[in-house]
């Protein structure tokens, strides 16, 4: 274990800066210095930030996506196509796509993908909510847009198995060989996907 350099307070903030994805012990030593060096131009709005991000976001209870307003900001955009609903695993995902302009629709944050190993089954995430959603009507397509993993195939194959009966199109993620993209540098994962989604040419 190695000595403090300083009181148990900027060792608590380093803890817990450690804490963040992507920052290390190193990393949030120096995030600490740097805050409370510079005290009014960030650590006293970041402090303010994380209160406010405390008090008033959370989850929406439409479709899953983190936002300070229920239902969420593009769960009441009418600028949407909200018969069009793109099924993603995480908030991140969400995120992802939205940068990514790829779809101007609304969305359903499942929280997951089913795992059995890790004993994640389908009350752990939003399937019932998704299909609510669907019977609820309004809702033209889902686009399941998980992740081309084990887990992320075995949550959209479940998906489709309930959605069975329903008035829906269900769409999925073409997992697809990428432009200008050689055989031999893709792996294995994205060859087979391809070659299972082969359409006629
Ligand atoms: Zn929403």
């Amino acid at each position: 274990m190695a000595k403090s350099v300083a009181g148990p307070e900027i060792e608590k903030l380093i803890q817990l800066l450690a804490k963040l994805p992507g920052l290390g012990p190193r990393s949030a030593r120096r995030a600490a210095l740097h805050l409370v060096k510079r005290r009014e131009q960030l650590l006293a709005p970041l402090t303010a930030a994380m209160a406010e991000a405390r008090d008033k976001i959370g989850v929406c209870s439409t479709c899953g996506n983190i936002d300070s307003r229920d239902p969420c900001t593009i769960c009441t955009d009418h600028g949407r196509d909200q018969s069009t609903v793109v099924v993603v695993e995480d908030v991140a995902d969400l995120w992802a796509l939205e940068r990514a302009k790829a779809l101007n629709a609304a969305y359903h944050v499942l929280g997951g993908v089913l795992s059995p190993l890790e004993g994640v089954g389908p009350e752990d995430l939003t399937i019932r909510q998704l299909i609510d959603r669907v019977e609820a009507g309004g809702v033209k397509e889902l686009v399941i847009a998980v992740n081309a993993t084990v887990e992320g195939q075995t949550t959209a194959h479940y998906i489709m198995d309930r959605l069975e009966g329903l008035e829906v199109k269900v769409t999925r993620l073409a997992h697809g060989v990428p432009v200008g993209g050689e055989l031999d540098y893709l792996d294995e994962g994205t060859l087979a996907a391809a070659m299972r989604s082969r359409t006629a040419l």
